[in-house]
This record gives C-alpha cells, sequence and structure tokens, in this order.
C-alpha cells in the first residue's frame, strides 16, 4: 500500500502581498508567490515538503505548481534540497483553483484502490509527524479523514451588508469543527469524488466536502492550532514565532 501525498501549490496568494507581478520594493524582484515566501531563511513550501519527505510511511510526493514556476523549482530542489528528494517527487501544472490544481495531480499519479492519497496545503508549514500519521491511520481504517480542530471561538451565521455583516444565528460550537489539511482517502474514494464533482460541476474548498457529496463518511483526528494555513502577513509572524520555538 502506496501513499501519496499531494500538495496544491499552484496559489497567487494575494492576501498576502500584492499581485506576485508586482515589484518588492527592497529585492527589487517580483514578490514571490505566497507558497515561495521566506519563512526562517527557507521558503514556506520547503519547510512543507521537509514535514513529509521525514515521515517513513510516505512514498511520493506530488506538487503542483504554476506552470512558470515548474522550471525553476525543480532545480531548487535539485540544488539545495536533496533531502526532500529521497522521495519520489514529481511537479505539474495546477489550475485555476485549488481543487483544480489537486485534480491536475490526482489524474496525473497512478495507484491502487486502496493506496492512501493525501491532501495537504503548500501553505501549512507546521504540520507535524503525528497529524500525518494520524490521518493516514484514519484514512487506512475509514477511508476518508482530516485533520480538524474544535471550534473555540462561539460561531455565529451572519448575512453581509455593505457595511460588515449582521448576526442571524448562533452555531452550537460543540457541533463545529474547523477544517484543516491534510486531508487522506483511499485513492478509489478520492477519484470517485473528484469525478463526479468534475461531471456536476461542483467546486469545495476542501477535498472532504467532495467526498461528503460523494456519499462518503470523513472521520475527524484532532489538528492542532499550530497547524494554521498562512494566508495574511500576521500569519506569517505567528508561524517564525512557532519556527522558532521548536
Ligand atoms: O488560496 P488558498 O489559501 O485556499 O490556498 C490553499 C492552498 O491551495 C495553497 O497551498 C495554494 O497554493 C493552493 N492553490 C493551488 N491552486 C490554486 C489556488 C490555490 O494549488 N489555483
Amino acid at each position: 500500500m502506496k501513499v501519496i501525498v499531494i500538495i496544491p501549490a499552484a496559489g497567487l496568494g494575494t492576501r498576502m502581498a500584492p499581485m506576485p507581478s508586482a515589484m518588492d520594493a527592497k529585492t527589487k524582484k517580483p514578490h514571490p508567490t505566497k507558497q515561495f515566501t521566506d519563512l526562517g531563511g527557507v521558503p514556506i513550501l520547503i519547510h512543507t515538503l521537509r514535514r513529509f519527505a521525514a515521515v517513513d510511511a510516505v512514498s511520493e510526493i506530488w506538487i503542483a505548481l504554476r506552470e512558470n514556476e515548474i522550471e525553476g523549482f525543480r532545480e531548487r530542489l535539485t540544488k539545495e534540497n536533496k533531502d526532500v528528494l529521497k522521495k519520489k517527487v514529481e511537479l505539474v501544472a495546477g489550475g485555476e483553483h485549488r481543487q483544480q490544481s489537486v485534480e491536475q495531480a490526482l489524474n496525473a499519479v497512478s495507484a491502487a484502490a486502496e493506496d492512501i492519497v493525501l491532501v495537504h496545503d503548500a501553505v501549512r508549514p507546521l504540520v507535524t509527524a503525528e497529524i500525518i500519521h494520524d490521518v493516514i491511520e484514519a484514512a487506512k481504517k475509514y477511508g476518508a479523514a482530516i485533520a480538524g480542530l474544535p471550534a473555540v471561538d462561539t460561531v455565529k451565521q451572519v448575512e453581509r451588508t455593505s457595511e460588515g455583516a449582521i448576526v442571524k444565528a448562533t452555531i452550537p460550537r460543540a457541533g463545529i469543527v474547523l477544517a484543516q489539511t491534510p486531508q487522506g482517502f483511499h485513492y478509489s474514494v478520492i477519484k470517485k469524488a473528484f469525478d463526479e464533482a468534475a461531471a456536476d460541476g461542483f467546486t469545495g474548498t476542501d477535498e472532504a466536502s467532495l467526498a461528503e457529496r460523494s456519499g462518503h463518511e470523513v472521520a475527524v483526528v484532532m489538528g492542532s492550532p499550530k497547524n494554521i494555513k498562512i494566508t495574511t502577513p500576521g500569519d506569517m509572524e505567528l508561524a517564525e514565532f512557532y519556527l522558532s520555538r521548536r
């Protein structure tokens, strides 16, 4: 049984910085896309890849990148990141949306029905070996599993207005889990879910939502508040802090 990891890393990350084509005043180079932003001297994506490369159970890593970043990244891995290349690593062109990026990789992998496919955001570099392991084991047992975090804040349903939002209801917190990645599946489960979503023109914000609509139960294992998805500049400060404490 193989464990195949798919890392969607083809986003522009416009909530982090101006459009990546804009020039950085300091370096005089184009702003890097979010996954290539420097975190403690190393691109976020490399941190993430190292986490998975260090897990024995992982067999291969497929990375979906923006087309124009593939060649440069291949060179970088060969020259500077041999630690990642101890696994089989494949680079594919991503798509317009996260789901399309995952789909491109999924269409390229060769897997048996019972093999495990893990999908993990490139921009969650603080994932731990324990979370990866727990998601793999739960995916083997249940066919579909995600890392999730119980909600600690009170959750409100709102209606957006031109000036902000108005609360419409309070959702009982006990029934809420915030979905993180990795999300793991038997290959047969995720492939069927993606094929059905493509046929119906459905776009979800994570892989589990596709498996759910395909009628598959999805188990939840404990994620971590440190397994943050770097989205805004403030998240970078938090990630730097957590990294410095390791
Ligand atoms: O945009 P968002 O924060 O949801 O991105 C989550 C992950 O999906 C990031 O790792 C990002 O690079 C990736 N992504 C992608 N292809 C896209 C958009 C996002 O691989 N077209």
